[in-house]
């Protein structure tokens, strides 16, 4: 039997990331990110690293055929396997075109799952948010104490703040999630399977609320 297929979404910094680490490994589903597959773009210097970075420079979105094709091609590598998508759709244009592509596969979307935070709550958190800079965990100087602030505990490379989490720039980000990924939220919730939880309370709690909708 082919595995679930899940959305995740959420303003920036609504902590969708580590919830769909953690979702996907409870459910044995893949995760899924745009914004990873085009960081480690970015960082390879591949030609499609080359044309995202500036746009996620500036806050702003990738061109809808760019990240198509990005998904296309995912989704054929994923083949049966199930799994939850953080980051994509963030248009209108890009959930369509999901629809279709799914349609081409005969899949659907199981459930659409919202983390819902105010926006000041979101500019402290990510201009607090530190990333290594050498592998993957996702850390916050906001629950942090003294001797941890500098270096990542998995891999000892040093915690550095993503570019685009700077103050002016996260608020950017949040102007372009008002406008352009806010209609995807009423696309899925007009179609049914939207799910919402409120993006406060520990990590632990989140996530068992998260998994309480899908069991
Ligand atoms: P994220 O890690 O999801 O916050 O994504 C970081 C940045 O990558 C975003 O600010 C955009 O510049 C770009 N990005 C990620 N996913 C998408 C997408 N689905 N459509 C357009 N741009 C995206």
């Amino acid at each position: 039997m082919a595995g679930m297929h899940l959305i995740i979404l959420g303003p920036p910094g609504s902590g969708k990331g580590t919830q769909a680490a953690r979702v996907s490994a409870e459910l044995g589903l893949e995760h899924l990110s745009t914004g990873d597959v085009l960081r480690e773009a970015v960082s390879s210097r591949t030609p499609l690293g080359v044309e995202a970075e500036m746009y996620m420079k500036q806050g702003a979105l990738v061109p809808d055929e760019v990240i198509l094709g990005l998904i296309r091609e995912e989704l054929d590598r994923l083949g049966e396997t199930g799994w939850i998508l953080d980051g994509f759709p963030r248009t209108l244009a890009q959930a369509e075109s999901l629809t279709a592509q799914l349609e081409e596969r005969g899949e659907t979307i199981d459930k659409v799952l919202l983390i819902d935070v105010d926006s000041e709550e979101i500019v402290r958190r990510l201009t607090s948010r530190r990333i290594s800079s050498s592998c993957n965990p996702i850390y916050n100087l906001a629950t942090m104490s003294g001797e941890e602030l500098d270096t990542c505990e998995k891999c000892g490379g040093k915690l550095v703040k993503r570019p685009d989490d700077e103050e002016e720039t996260v608020r950017r980000r949040l102007e372009v999630y008002e406008e352009q990924t806010a209609p995807v939220i009423d696309f899925y919730r007009k179609r049914g399977g939207l799910a919402a939880v409120r993006g406060a309370g520990s990590i632990d709690e989140i996530t068992a609320e998260l998994l309480r909708h899908l069991a």
